[in-house]
């Protein structure tokens, strides 16, 4: 190998799976002085922000938004329908099925957790079993992680409110879509979805920090039935506000706000069905790439069937800690971050810099695409990883429709 330069000046590239890559048009429109919060330019576009925001969630149903990132908005959705020693049903197909279920526990929940492990989506089965045996409608919420980020599983959303349906049972069917919204396909209203959660800084190009907790009429009559709502997270005041404060139970996110409006603008003007089609070929493209590396027997996917990939974020795995090698170079040789492994090490640590992740949500392209997966070819040879040969090649013929 020649003496290492450095080639990481010029732009440098974010591929974690959030916060995603954010379009200058974003930062622009959030590079101003404060509004007046009281009236004015800033007050009269929040209804039209949030019609916006329903578009992108298929819903004609309500929207509460909330300062907080996506844990934020987990608790926010929780304490408006689940009071204390009231079960919910966990399926879980990664770490973030478990994170939401802990926080289930932390308002006072019983946790049912069914653990479908770090790479398979859920089994249809198992959860009717579950919902069977609940004769007495103790699970008031089912908590369905849509795209689980460590794991890169996308879970069969209509397939469980079939489950539901089919057994009469009447939990509320609530959707974690942090990671997928405005990327990989959700209807809420069509495909049956009571409650719905997401967050700023993944699909929707914003900063970390604006929480959204979407709901339906269902939801709303089970918290009218709760005992009591804590104030700040009540979503009522919030999607129906007398006052303008009431939006968002204090300030507004002023610069957030604009940040959203262009972002919605962009998707709207894109078109969300086209929005997702692009995710589905951008993700197609890395996936060839990928099962090509895979042939050296070094790298691996973590989900073997495409049908259970999510288009939003892929998570591999590479050999003898050749994962956190990968990433390190490929920052400082190249100005390209991959994402970290997220609870994939096994119990006693071992595995730990085995994993990574590409985040390819939101704001991404072709170029930027074939920009990502050269990098990791470089970086690859870098570090003497064997591969099959012509993983760029099988992503271009991806991007150009060629496959
Ligand atoms: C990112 C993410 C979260 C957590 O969001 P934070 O903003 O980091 O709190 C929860 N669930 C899913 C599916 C995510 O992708």
């Amino acid at each position: 190998m020649k003496k290492d330069i450095s080639l990481a000046q010029g732009r440098g590239y974010l591929a974690i799976p959030g916060p995603s890559v954010m379009p200058e048009a974003v930062l622009r429109a959030m590079h101003r002085a404060a509004p007046n919060i009281y009236t004015g330019e800033m007050v009269d576009m929040v209804p039209a922000l949030i019609e916006d925001l329903r578009r992108v969630a298929r819903t004609r149903h309500d929207v509460a938004i909330y300062i907080a990132n996506g844990h934020g908005a987990w608790e926010a959705a929780l304490s408006n329908v689940i009071a204390p020693g009231e079960t919910v049903l966990a399926p879980a197909s990664g770490l973030f099925a478990h994170g939401w279920a802990e926080m289930a526990r932390g308002i006072g929940a019983e946790v049912e957790l069914i653990d479908f492990g770090k790479a398979a989506p859920w089994d249809m089965e198992r959860i009717a079993q579950a919902l069977r045996a609940d004769t007495a409608h103790r699970i008031k919420a089912v908590l369905a992680v849509h795209v689980d980020t460590s794991s890169s599983v996308r879970n069969d959303i209509p397939a469980l409110r079939t489950v539901l349906d089919e057994l009469d049972h009447p939990a509320l069917l609530m959707a974690d879509c942090i990671a997928s919204l405005g990327c990989d396909r959700f209807e809420m209203d069509d495909w049956g979805v009571d409650v719905m959660v997401s967050a700023s800084q993944k699909g929707l190009m914003v900063p970390p920090g604006a929480g959204f907790v979407f709901f339906n009429d269902k939801a709303q009559a089970k918290r009218n039935a709760m005992p009591r709502v804590s104030k700040y997270w009540d979503w009522v005041p919030r999607a129906n506000p007398e006052i303008f404060y009431q939006y968002f139970g204090g300030t507004a996110p002023t610069h957030h706000l604009y940040g959203l409006r262009t972002a919605l603008g962009m998707i709207h003007e894109e078109g969300i069905e086209n929005v997702w089609a692009r995710h589905e070929r951008l993700a197609q493209a890395i996936w060839a790439a990928c099962e090509v590396w895979a042939q050296g027997g070094a790298l691996e996917l973590n989900v073997s069937d495409r049908n259970a990939r999510s288009h939003a974020v892929t998570a591999l795995r590479l050999s003898d800690g050749k994962a956190a090698a990968l990433r390190e170079w490929t920052e400082a040789n190249l100005g390209l971050t991959l994402g970290i492994g997220l609870g994939m090490a096994a119990p006693d640590g071992s595995g730990r810099d085995d994993h990574f992740r590409l985040g390819h949500m939101g704001h991404l392209n072709g170029h930027m695409v074939m920009g990502m997966l050269g990098g990791i070819e470089a970086g690859l040879s870098a570090l003497g990883v064997p591969r099959g040969s012509g993983a760029l090649e099988a992503a271009a013929a991806v991007i150009a429709g060629n496959d």
